[in-house]
């Protein structure tokens, strides 16, 4: 099966999405990657969401990315006995550290660090900005605050503080724990919230040991600042538009997600832009034109993923949320100024071998009848330099690595299939045929154009290009002339 589809879709698993009807149903929809968020849910949930999505992986024989979501020092309330308060315009409202459960007046602040560094006059802005309180009075354990922006303050609702430097490191016990967790249960995938310096992800790298790629989220002014030197040391970037439209002005945002998704591909390192963009659905089963619109754009700019939060993992609507953006990626690929403005950012410069024999699979694959450009990759490396040529024909990544080719689940255009341990650059052309005419992406009559490394099995070695029939007795008689 081959979705059809080049960008890829990130749903978020939660309450509404954790049995294995639901996640066989977001995957049949078109989810490729499934994300598991570490700030909400206890590691029994987790590991049972994990189980069920390798349950489906096995029944449905296509690779799967899992991708652990560490929720990094991001500050949240605590909870509220009755799950949820509104809270009025006016009325005063306490954070402290009583561990005690919320209500109407106060609610926990697990945050030591946030009450050593306020001020009165300083905003705390409550589940992205939607409600803000003004600091009174505070001291080492509470804050007397009013509310400025009213609204309905629920479980475990993030909490910015953009007025005060706050002394945090980047990875809280918390997180340790859940990157370890996360490892052994087996993910493929590490997002780093509010990561600000590069050694943010050396320091995630250094703990996950490359038992899963670590992707960073950008989120902080600071990260935006220093862009390219994290997505240097990062496998990949999500574009976390919630805390960035928080900590920044939300008109900012836009054109700081165009620069971001043209760079990451630039730097040949997968983008996610993530959050609210089909915020409506979690109510409604039609999302707003405008939701619609915001989705399309991020695939014209050419996002190697789209992602669901809460839609999926909270909403009434998950499956639906996932098939309007199979929807949309199917309305706008099909778009001739989708190619367009694809094309017009392949201005990067090629530096290596990998890199030139990729854009001339591409080339070739482009002025000659060819189905589909097949790349042999160990580390999964190879695959996502042919993605960032963004090729007009389906890009096949093959791989003997389960795990490379379930983290290039989350990579635009690729398609990902499992060989067993190939050594012969032959049986490698004879397997991409098979595996194109098994996929239905061609017959006996095409031709592709096959990429790999000799010698086999050595990552970073790509330095061969075939173009081969989709026949393997043509293959061997090719071989025996
Ligand atoms: P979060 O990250 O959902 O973990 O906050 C995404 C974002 O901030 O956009
Ligand atoms: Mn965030």
């Amino acid at each position: 099966m081959r979705r059809n589809r080049n960008v890829k879709i990130v749903a978020t698993l939660g309450p509404a999405s954790s049995d294995l009807a639901t996640i066989r149903a977001l995957f049949e929809a078109g989810a490729d990657v499934f994300r598991l968020n570490m700030s909400h849910g206890t590691h029994e949930e987790q590991a049972a969401r994990h189980g069920l999505i390798r349950q489906v992986e096995t029944e449905t024989g296509r690779p799967i990315a899992i991708l652990a979501d560490l929720q990094g020092p991001k500050l949240r309330v605590g909870t509220f006995g009755i799950g949820a308060v509104e809270l009025e315009e006016g009325q005063a409202f306490r954070v402290d550290l009583d561990p005690a459960e919320g209500d109407h007046h106060r609610v926990t602040l697990p945050h030591p660090e946030i009450f050593a560094a306020l001020e009165p006059g300083a905003r705390l802005l409550v589940n992205d900005g939607k409600i803000i309180l003004r600091v009174e009075d505070c001291g080492a354990d509470y804050a007397d605050c009013t509310v400025l922006v009213a609204g309905v303050i629920s479980n475990r609702k993030g909490v910015n503080v953009p007025d005060v430097v706050l002394p945090l490191r980047a990875l809280s016990d918390k997180d340790r724990a859940d990157l370890e967790f996360a490892c052994q249960l087996g993910v493929d995938w590490l997002a780093l919230s509010f990561v600000q310096r590069p050694e943010d992800v050396l320091e995630a790298r250094e703990l996950s040991r490359g038992r899963a790629a670590v992707l960073a989220k950008i989120e902080k002014p600071a990260a935006v600042k220093a862009f390219d030197s994290i997505a240097e040391v990062s496998d990949g970037i999500m574009v976390a538009r919630g805390d960035l439209g928080v900590e920044l002005p939300v008109h900012s945002v836009p054109p700081i997600q165009k620069r971001l998704v043209r760079r990451a591909r630039a730097l040949a390192k997968p983008v996610i832009v993530a959050t609210q963009m089909l915020e409506s659905m979690i109510e409604s089963p039609m999302p707003t034109r405008a939701e619609v619109s915001d989705v399309a754009t991020a695939i014209y700019e050419g996002a190697d993923a789209v992602m669901l939060s809460a839609e999926s993992a909270a909403g009434n609507y998950p499956v639906e949320a996932v098939r309007t953006m199979h929807n949309v990626a199917l309305s706008v690929e099909g778009d001739a100024t989708y190619r367009q403005v694809i094309n017009a950012f392949r201005t990067y410069e090629r530096t290596s071998v990998a890199d030139a024999i990729v854009s001339a699979a591409r080339e070739i694959a482009e002025s000659t009848d060819i189905k589909a450009i097949c790349c042999f990759t160990e580390s999964g490396t190879t695959a996502i330099k042919v993605a960032r040529e963004r090729p007009q024909v389906p890009i096949l990544a093959l791989s003997p690595s389960v795990h490379t080719l379930r983290r290039l689940c989350l990579v635009w255009g690729v398609s990902c299939v499992a060989t067993g341990t190939i050594d012969r650059f032959k049986s490698a052309v004879v397997s991409a045929a098979r595996a194109i005419r098994d996929l239905g992406m061609g017959t006996t009559e095409d031709q592709i154009v096959v990429t790999a490394g000799v010698p086999f099995n050595v990552p970073g070695t790509t330095n061969i290009l075939r173009v081969a029939p989709c026949d393997e007795r043509l293959i061997y008689r090719a071989e025996a002339e």
